[in-house]
């Protein structure tokens, strides 16, 4: 009898039922999760959710307390790190303090001199800096000993890359151009990476999909689109971009309703029988504002009108704080961009028609 593998050729790795204790605490549950070949995967979330700890296991750097890893159709769970395909990046630079860069990257190499010299170099044009092999570390700046340790981590031409956190410890400036750059050579490449970030940011630009986890579970995988625009939990929900949250009920009768006033959804939730209390989600910039309306009484059609409340800059758009009475005067965090605020001539106190799309509305049991 041989075991079927149920792997499929455009995946790289497959994580199944893996699980992690230290001690009483449990760092990671249940995590199953495939990796396909060539994607960048992000593993986001916040501080203590467990994504190093899942990162380090596919590393071979901690072994997991159940669970099993198949990497290219082979399981991997009890190899060394060494009998794995991967290079890594850590968040601190991690280079040898006293070995020059052309040594740093050649460290994992064999071969002859001529031969490792010449992937060396080859490497150096890749990051963008050829000519300093014969600097030290210590003489490089940041966001150069990254591109280095990137350099090292790619030089055997690894199936897998893996990236902990490789930017936090850049000022924004470097690490914004830097994420560009790895996202780029990732892509020229096609190498799979997988990257550890607790930066919503980084991983809406970088990743194919991003993979959400919360509480050592995941919460939800899905492109950053999806992730964005359908949070699966709340807590999707809010750890990636803003949510305005408003108090729903509903019954068959009258469906969902805000104050006793009728909303229209596009979709609802699976309800348990008889639950009664719904929480309506919604992004700042989905709401609609309105110069003039004429689409029917307030109340009807998901248009209230609201009043401006608070007014904020912030950068490219104005965040507005906004009252509306008629839905028990619920607040709402409006984002218009300045040409719709200068346009509509927006100011404070000022009432406005707003209404919330149907399509944009996401209903959340309570
Ligand atoms: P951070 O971004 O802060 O590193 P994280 O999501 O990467 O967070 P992990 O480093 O994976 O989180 O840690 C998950 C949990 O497991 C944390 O509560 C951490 O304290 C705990 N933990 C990690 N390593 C160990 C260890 N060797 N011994 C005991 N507890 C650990």
């Amino acid at each position: 009898d041989f075991p079927v593998s149920t792997t499929t050729a455009t995946e790289l790795l497959r994580v199944d039922g893996i699980a992690k204790r230290f001690g009483e605490f449990s760092a990671l549950s249940g995590i199953d999760l495939t990796v396909r070949k060539g994607e960048f995967l992000c593993l986001l979330g916040p501080s203590g959710c467990g994504k190093t700890t899942l990162l380090r296991i596919i590393a071979g750097l901690e072994v997991p307390t159940a669970g099993s890893l198949q990497l290219n159709q082979r399981d991997v769970t009890r190899l060394p790190p060494s009998e794995r395909d991967y290079g890594i990046v850590f968040q601190s630079y991690a280079l040898f303090p006293n070995l020059n860069v052309a040594d740093n990257i050649a460290y994992g190499l064999k071969g002859r001199r001529e031969d490792k010299l010449r992937r060396v170099n080859e490497l150096l044009d890749l990051i963008g800096l050829a000519g300093i092999d014969a600097k030290f570390p210590a003489q490089l700046s940041g966001g150069q000993q990254q591109r280095v340790a990137l350099a090292r981590a790619l030089a055997t031409s690894p199936g897998l890359l893996l990236l902990d956190e490789p930017l936090s410890a850049l000022d924004a400036r470097v690490r914004e151009h830097l994420r560009r750059e790895i996202k780029a050579l990732q892509q020229k490449l096609g190498v799979t990476t997988i990257m550890v970030t607790h930066d919503q940011e980084e991983a809406l630009t970088m990743a194919d999909r991003i993979v959400v986890m919360n509480h050592g579970v995941i919460e939800q995988v899905g492109t950053p689109e999806e992730i964005y625009a359908q949070p699966a939990s709340r807590f999707v929900a809010d750890f990636v971009g803003q949510s305005n949250w408003i108090d729903a009920t509903f019954s068959a009768e009258a469906g969902v309703q805000v104050n006793q006033l009728g909303i229209a959804l596009q979709t609802l939730p699976a309800l348990a029988v008889g639950q009664r209390e719904l929480s309506l989600f919604i992004r700042p910039e989905d709401i609609e504002l309105h110069a003039h309306w004429e689409g029917g009484a307030m109340g009807e059609a998901n248009t209230a009108l609201g009043d401006i409340e608070k007014i904020e800059l912030l950068g490219g758009f104005y965040r507005l704080g906004i009252n509306v009475p008629l839905w028990g005067n619920l607040r709402l965090n409006v984002d218009v961009s300045r040409s719709t605020y200068q346009r509509m001539r927006l100011s404070p106190e000022r009432r406005v028609p707003l209404t919330l799309p149907a399509d944009k509305l996401r209903a959340f049991s309570k």
